[in-house]
């Protein structure tokens, strides 16, 4: 609730919430020109080594200025740029930044729900009485990462998630943007198709060859259109285009689910592409219940066809467990079956666990078994190497 202490907000009693998203700029690149002053001014990549799946990590905006982005792999960067100055991912270090950025988020309000080490949205409507307006609060945190840790954070306002994410994104480096009730359509209308969540590079496409190119156009285009082209999303997809969002900041100490998803740029449907995306996010997901003590009795499979028609898959089990090698064999008999009897070509695949409690409880059963215990060596081995380099660096095979 906008408090009436705060004078600028006295004309939103409109707005019900208030959300942050912070979003650090060129974050590992920025870390690195920090503890090396040397390297500011410098167009500096973080990578992988070209060995080791060399892809961009992040690059400091002064290589970006020579069309190097993330992902990118890493000799097209230094093609671009042979002077760039290429540093390997110090993970333990960004995250030890990342504990001290939330750190800061604390003083503010607890409900707080990181995306990534750089990223985050705080819901602060709790927190204006005390601290002043979110503007205020946003200016604060700005400024204090920027005083204690030398970081510059771009950072987005706005009543909900989705405009908050946009608004960072609106003026970055540096950005500060703040997106309200009143202004939101004005703001949307102009914006390409392609900041709407959801919309990535085959659907822009797709609607380009209809002649919509705006978010604007989307909203006035007919409803059969629309719905031709979204099926099942075509609610979620106008309530974005109309700046509705009504996802809650889940922050992480309630956390109930963990979830990862790739769109692809390219639909896929090779069988062995398809499974090597998934077994990532399985390390990956398995990587995020261990660092938080969880385990999980469920996972999920999420597979979207080039015609948006979405499925999930799902199975549970009796014992909670948050052992890569458990979650992949699961993960990877759902994707059989479903393989087996309905491939296609996906534009998006995900994966996800929910059901989750504390890791050792409900796993007693487990402690006996050599198997399960080699597996948890393994486990705590690869962390460790990942805390330490990047979640790149390794990989296990099929
Ligand atoms: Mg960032």
């Amino acid at each position: 609730m906008a408090s009436p202490l705060n004078s600028e907000y006295n004309k939103n009693t409109m707005q019900r919430q208030w959300i942050i998203h912070i979003d650090m700029d060129a974050f590992y690149a920025s870390v690195e020109q920090r503890d090396t002053p040397e390297l500011q001014g410098k167009p500096v990549i973080v990578a992988g080594t070209p060995e080791m799946r060399g892809v961009v990590c992040a690059a400091s905006y002064e290589a970006r200025k020579f069309g190097i982005h993330s992902a990118m792999p890493t000799r097209r960067a230094i093609k671009l740029c042979p002077h760039a100055i290429v540093l390997p991912v110090r993970m333990e270090r960004y995250v030890e930044i990342s504990h001290r950025i939330h750190n800061i988020f604390q003083q503010f309000t607890s409900e707080i729900e990181p995306i990534s080490l750089d990223e985050a949205f705080l819901d602060v409507t709790g927190s204006i009485k005390l601290f002043g307006s979110a503007e205020k609060i946003a200016t604060d945190i700005k400024r204090q990462i920027k005083d204690q840790l030398g970081l510059i954070a771009s950072v987005g306002i706005a009543p909900n998630k989705f405009l908050a994410k946009l608004a960072s994104d609106l003026d970055k480096p540096d950005g500060f943007v703040i997106i309200t009730e009143e202004n939101k359509q004005k703001i949307l209308d102009p914006l390409s198709v392609a900041k709407i969540w959801g919309i990535g590079k085959t659907t822009e496409q797709v609607l380009k060859s209809k002649g919509i190119y705006t978010i604007r156009q989307i909203r006035e285009a007919p409803l059969k259109v629309i719905k031709n082209i979204f099926g099942s999303q075509t609610q979620e997809i106008l309530e974005l285009a109309n700046g509705i969002d009504n996802r809650k900041v889940e922050s992480s100490g309630e956390a109930k689910s963990l979830s990862t998803e790739q769109t692809f740029a390219k639909d896929i449907s090779e069988r062995d592409t398809l499974l090597s995306i998934l077994l990532n996010q399985v390390e990956d997901i398995a990587y995020r219940l261990r660092k938080n003590n969880l385990a999980a009795r469920t996972i999920t499979l999420k597979l979207r066809y080039s015609n948006f028609r979405t499925i999930t898959r799902s199975v549970s089990f009796e014992n909670p467990t948050n052992t890569t090698q458990i979650l992949w064999e699961q993960a990877k008999q759902i994707f059989v079956n479903w393989h087996n009897k309905s491939a296609g070509a996906l534009r998006l695949m995900g994966f996800g666990v929910s059901n989750l409690q504390k890791a050792g409880t409900g796993q007693l059963l487990l402690f006996t078994d050599p198997q399960q215990q080699k597996q948890e060596k393994i486990d705590n081995a690869c962390d460790k190497i990942r805390d330490k380099f990047g979640e790149n660096i390794l990989k296990r095979g099929l």
